[in-house]
C-alpha cells in the first residue's frame, strides 16, 4: 500500500474514508505465539472478500515466546503483513501508537492479538465508519471473561461514559476502526489507549459503537489483572485533565490553590484585627498556624499552575488543540 509522502500533521484536513477506502488493521501482541497463524489466516480470509486494499500491522510488544519470529515469518510470506519489532515490552498503548504511525490505510482497525475479538465483524466495522464516523468502537456485550474482571470494568465504562460525556458502552475494547485523520490525531502513550473515544470526543470527532462477538481466551494468558483496574480509576483523571484542562491547567490548579489561599488569607486578617483591636495575643493560636499553612499551601499550587501555563505556552503548538475538518476554496 503507497501513500504519497506528504508529511502529516494534526491540521493537515483529510476527508471522511470513501466506501472503498484502504484498511490498515493493527494488531499489538505481547507473548501471543500460539494465536498469530490463525489470526493472520483469519484476517487475510476476510479482506478477500472485500474490494479493498489492506495490511496487516503486527506490533510485537517485546514477546519472549517466539511469537516475533512467527510474526516475522508471516510478515517475509504475505505480501499484506508487516511487523513492527519492539526491543522490549512497552506496553499496549506504545504498541498500539507504532502500529498507527506506520499504518498507510485511509481506515485504522486495531485488535487483540488473542482471537477474542472475531476478523468476520471487520466489514461491520467499515459499514458503520461509512455512515459518516470517525470512530467506531466495539461493544463486547455478552462477555466470555471472569466476573472479577467483567464487574470492576462495567463500573469503570459507566464512569468514562458519564464522565466525558458519551455514549459508549464498552470504551476499554481493543477492537476498534477509525478513519485516517482520527487516529493519526492520537498521541498514545501509558494507558490512554483505554480512552481513545473519550479523547477524540473531546475533540470533536464522532464517535459510535457496535456490538461485536466476544471470544472466550484458549491460549495464554490475560495481560491485565484486577490490579490494573485500579490503576485505571487514576487514568480516568488523567484523561479528564488532557481533555479539559490541557490548554488552561491554571484552572486546573486554582480549583485548590484559590480556595486555600483566600481561607488562609481570611484567617490571618481575622487574627490581625483581633491582635490591631488589642483583644489578645494570637501568636499561640491555632487559627495562625492554619491561617498561615493554606496562604504558603494555596501560593504554592497557584505557582504549579503558572508553570504549567508557561510549559503550556511554550511547548503546545496551537495546532495541536484544534482539528480542522476541512478547508475549501475555489
Ligand atoms: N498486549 C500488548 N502489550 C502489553 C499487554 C498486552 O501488546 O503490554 C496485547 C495482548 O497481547 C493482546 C492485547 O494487548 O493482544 C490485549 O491484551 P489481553 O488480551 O491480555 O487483555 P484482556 O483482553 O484480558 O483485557
Ligand atoms: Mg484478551
Amino acid at each position: 500500500m503507497k501513500r504519497n509522502t506528504m508529511v502529516e500533521t494534526a491540521d493537515t484536513p483529510s476527508p471522511v474514508a470513501p466506501e472503498d477506502a484502504s484498511v490498515s488493521i493493527v494488531v499489538p501482541f505481547l507473548d501471543e505465539a500460539s494465536t498469530l497463524e490463525t489470526l493472520c489466516s483469519r484476517i487475510q480470509a476476510v479482506m478477500e472478500t472485500l474490494d479493498r486494499e489492506w495490511e496487516l500491522i503486527f506490533v510485537d510488544d517485546g514477546s519472549t515466546d517466539g511469537g516475533g519470529e512467527i510474526a516475522a515469518d508471516l510478515a517475509r510470506r504475505e505480501p499484506q503483513v508487516k511487523l513492527v519489532r519492539f526491543t522490549r515490552n512497552f506496553g499496549k498503548a506504545s504498541a498500539l501508537s507504532a502500529g498507527i504511525a506506520q499504518a498507510q490505510g485511509d481506515i485504522i482497525v486495531t485488535m487483540d492479538a488473542d482471537l477474542q475479538d472475531d476478523p468476520t465483524e471487520i466489514p461491520r466495522f467499515l459499514e458503520r465508519l461509512a455512515e459518516n464516523y470517525d470512530v467506531v468502537s466495539g461493544w463486547k456485550q455478552t462477555r466470555h471473561d471472569p466476573l472479577g474482571k467483567t464487574l470492576p470494568s462495567r463500573v469503570f465504562n459507566r464512569m468514562t461514559a458519564k464522565m466525558f460525556d458519551i455514549d459508549i458502552h464498552d470504551i476499554n475494547c481493543g477492537f476498534k476502526a477509525y478513519t485516517r485523520r482520527a487516529a493519526k490525531r492520537l498521541n498514545l502513550y501509558g494507558e490512554l489507549h483505554r480512552f481513545t473515544p473519550a479523547l477524540l470526543h473531546a475533540v470533536g470527532f464522532n464517535c459510535t459503537e457496535i456490538i461485536v462477538q466476544h471470544h472466550a481466551r484458549e491460549h495464554g494468558h490475560s495481560k491485565y489483572g484486577t490490579k490494573r483496574m485500579i490503576k485505571g480509576f487514576l487514568d480516568l483523571s488523567t484523561v479528564k485533565l488532557l481533555t479539559r484542562y490541557q490548554s488552561r491547567p491554571l484552572h486546573f490548579f486554582a480549583m485548590l490553590g484559590l480556595p486555600l489561599l483566600l481561607l488562609g488569607l481570611g484567617f490571618i486578617s481575622y487574627l490581625s484585627v483581633l491582635w490591631l483591636l488589642g483583644l489578645g495575643p494570637i501568636g499561640t493560636r491555632p487559627l495562625l498556624f492554619i491561617g498561615i499553612l493554606f496562604t504558603v499551601t494555596g501560593t504554592q499550587i497557584l505557582g504549579v499552575g503558572l508553570v504549567a501555563e508557561l510549559l503550556q505556552a511554550s511547548g503546545l503548538r496551537e495546532r495541536d488543540k484544534y482539528v480542522i475538518d476541512e478547508i475549501i476554496q475555489s
